[in-house]
């Protein structure tokens, strides 16, 4: 199992929107986080920042009721880059790296579609990202996890159910992270583990440079895609025999998709033929 995590990053992406289906591309205006350590039980930090859209500037009436923001917060604001970089940077700041740390977000939305579909709209390739962006934990897990509740619940109704008020405005990313953050805390006093719970699928991660060790021989070779049937083909072609198992460095059987994408470049994997 993952070690647990005493440092957490919550973030919660506000984006462009109206009634019904949000606009093509749909673009991120808000993006506040709050570095929140679970050793201390306390709030360290936060970062907030409005972010301009290029692809619909203007903001929808029914996105300015919904989340508060203003026409001139995000007229006046960087675009989403820019922000990107600062947020980056005051994490760096902080000393933090995908190895000390994960975000938490409140439902999968904002990392596994919001930042592909935003880097999309802005020409950056997520494969590019730290990858700290690709991996996070989503508080209504570790809020069924911990409570053994059998279904998940909304930002309102957990801190209803853990006695907390909402504080700030609902919808504004920077008081829906204060609150998801108290919510994180409450749940870190009952008890609960905070690790990762999702990662964004193998197509978002670069090309591995690995070696692959077969009997007595090593090769090199670089894996497209972190796909364990494409690690699989690639071994079986390099080594001219079907393949049917591999190890990684741990000498951990790979199983699963999922492992490949946490796999430092040059690893050396063990291939097998079958039994
Ligand atoms: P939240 O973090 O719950 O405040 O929502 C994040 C984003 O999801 C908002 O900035 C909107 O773009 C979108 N969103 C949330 N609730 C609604 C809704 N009821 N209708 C349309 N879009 C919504
Ligand atoms: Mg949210
Ligand atoms: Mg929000």
């Amino acid at each position: 199992m993952p070690p647990a995590l005493d440092t957490i990053v919550v973030l919660d992406f506000e984006a462009t929107c109206q009634r019904g289906a949000p606009p093509s591309p749909q673009e991120v205006i808000e993006f506040p986080s709050v570095l929140v350590s679970l050793r201390e039980r306390a709030v360290l930090d936060s970062f907030s920042s409005f972010v301009r859209p290029t692809h619909h500037p203007q903001l929808s009436e029914f996105c300015r009721a919904l989340t508060s923001i203003r026409q001139e917060d995000v007229d006046a604001a960087p675009t989403f880059p820019e922000v990107l970089a600062r947020h980056q940077a005051w994490l760096a700041g902080h000393g933090l790296h995908a190895d000390n740390f994960a975000f938490v977000t409140c439902g999968d939305w904002d990392l596994v579609r919001m930042m592909p579909n935003q880097c999309a709209a802005a020409g950056i390739s997520v494969v590019t990202l730290p990858r700290m962006y690709r991996r996070w934990i989503n508080i209504k897990r570790v809020y069924t996890d911990t409570l053994r509740k059998g279904r998940s619940y909304g930002m309102t109704s957990m801190l209803r159910s853990l006695k907390l008020p909402l504080e700030g405005t609902h919808h504004r990313g920077i008081d829906d992270c204060g609150n998801i953050a108290r919510i994180a805390l409450a749940l870190a006093a009952r008890g609960a583990s905070f690790e990762l719970t999702n990662r964004l699928p193998a197509e978002f991660y670069p090309a591995l440079p690995l070696a692959l060790r077969w009997n007595d021989r090593t090769v090199h070779a670089t894996l497209g895609q972190r796909l364990r049937a494409q690690l699989l083909a690639l071994a079986s072609d390099l080594f001219q025999t079907p393949m049917a198992r591999v190890t990684t460095p741990d000498g951990v059987e790979v199983t699963d998709d999922q492992q490949l994408t946490e796999l430092p470049d040059g690893a050396l994997l063990q291939v097998y033929e079958p039994a």
